[in-house]
């Protein structure tokens, strides 16, 4: 392929094309598709926010670059949300970086971190981007398996010696995209204490980490005494205040990784537009009602999702936190074969946990992100499926 280099063409195949090509199939037959497969909030951005945009609008010393740290008001509107929400002091000037989103993050401060050939643990299953990042910055990927039974919290005991002393960066995610899992403070201790001994940086995504329900509060790594001494946390406002478009989050933590992730992002971007960086600071300065009203928008939606799937006799948990539910497949079916049937029967779409690392062979995902009465639509046509009983194919 001419002008394609080697690192590109050799990232893995897009695991959804099957699905993709299902879906167009169906469609075109006049099937009502219903798609649980997108991670991304249905609800809009509350208003208050939207008034602050339209405000900074209309200021001229809006439209210059901002700094390349971000402005001062979104910096010092994470401090304070730190401090009043996990009792975390941090300095604005050394310790915070505004992020175009944190997938820009996360895929800028893989190579702030590691050089190339350098091994990066990568939670399995987990979110696909801190593979592709990690593989792009010439990483060696290392799978860092979750132990589902213990709410998908590390099992540090599975990687080898060589990878500990090799390893340069960890990412975790809590609460997990696509596991829903949510963790107590002690995992997050347990991390830094494993990335202290084996002198590895942590990246740890809490994309999440406002998405919570029956009374769960997820907890911050940097609430961890000495956690600033190999962590940083990634935080964004796409699912927390429905912003996934305005393309605004955070970084806090470790200042040498946020000085090495400054440089990067200065010869990379300049930052996020002002008004949608003060904006964010509103969110952030809010009293958080427009969170709690989310939150009980995706818990009703929780339960029902949840009943109809025990109805059909899919074992599920009540997830604390994240909008996704992840779930075993029936026995004998792969996760593949099961989000095939599923959209073929009832034209819903759910994701094949496949996509999501080795370790989600076995599982589907399902995104509470559609309105309430096509989720209920899509539940009742579920509840139709017919789960032929199976040879299991792995007992074999
Ligand atoms: C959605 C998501 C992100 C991306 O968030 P943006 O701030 O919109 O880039 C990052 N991590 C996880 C786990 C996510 O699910």
């Amino acid at each position: 392929m001419a002008f394609v280099s080697k690192r590109v063409q050799g990232l893995p195949p897009y695991l959804f094309s099957v699905i993709d090509e299902k879906k167009k199939r169906l469609h075109e037959k006049g099937m009502d598709i219903i798609d649980l497969g997108i991670g991304a909030p249905d609800l809009p951005t509350p208003d208050f926010i939207v008034e602050r945009l339209t405000k900074e609008l209309a200021n001229p010393l809006n439209f210059k670059y901002s700094g390349y740290a971000g402005c001062q008001e979104f910096r010092e509107a994470v401090a304070l949300f730190y401090k009043n929400h996990y009792q975390v002091d941090l300095d604005p000037d050394t310790e915070i970086l505004t992020l175009i989103g944190s997938k820009e993050g996360i895929a800028h401060i893989v190579p702030a971190m590691i050089d190339p050939g350098d091994v990066v643990l990568i939670p399995d299953p987990g979110y696909p981007v801190y593979h592709t990042a990690a593989y792009l910055s010439g990483g060696e990927c290392v799978d860092l398996p979750l132990i589902p039974d213990q709410n998908y919290r590390p099992d540090y005991s599975k990687v080898s010696n060589q990878h500990k002393k090799q390893a340069k960066l960890m990412f975790l995610n809590y609460p997990g995209n696509p596991t829903a899992a949510t963790v107590e403070i002690n995992v997050l201790e347990e991390a830094v204490h494993f990335a202290k001994e084996h002198k590895i940086g942590i990246v740890h995504d809490s994309a999440y980490n406002l998405v919570t329900f029956d009374g769960y509060k997820a907890p911050s790594i940097l609430q961890v005494p000495g956690a600033k001494e190999v962590a940083v946390e990634f935080g964004s406002l796409s699912k927390s205040f429905n912003m996934t478009g305005w393309r605004i989050g955070y970084v806090v933590g470790n200042r040498d990784i946020i000085r090495a992730l400054s440089i990067v992002k200065s010869n990379t971007d300049t930052s996020q537009f002002l008004p949608i960086q003060k904006a964010a600071a509103e969110a952030l300065k809010s009293d958080y009602t427009t969170v709690e009203q989310n939150n009980r928008i995706y818990h009703e939606r929780r339960e029902k999702v949840v009943e109809a799937l025990r109805n059909i006799g899919i074992q599920v948990e009540k997830p604390r936190g994240s909008f996704f539910i992840w779930a075993p497949v029936p026995k004998g079916y792969s996760s593949q074969e099961f989000a095939e049937k599923v959209l073929e029967e009832t034209g819903v779409i759910i994701t094949p946990g496949n996509a999501f690392g080795r370790s989600g062979e076995g599982y589907f995902r399902i995104a509470l992100t559609v309105p309430s009465a096509r989720l209920t639509e899509a539940v009742e046509r579920m509840k139709t499926l017919k789960l032929e009983v199976k040879a299991n194919v792995s007992d074999s």
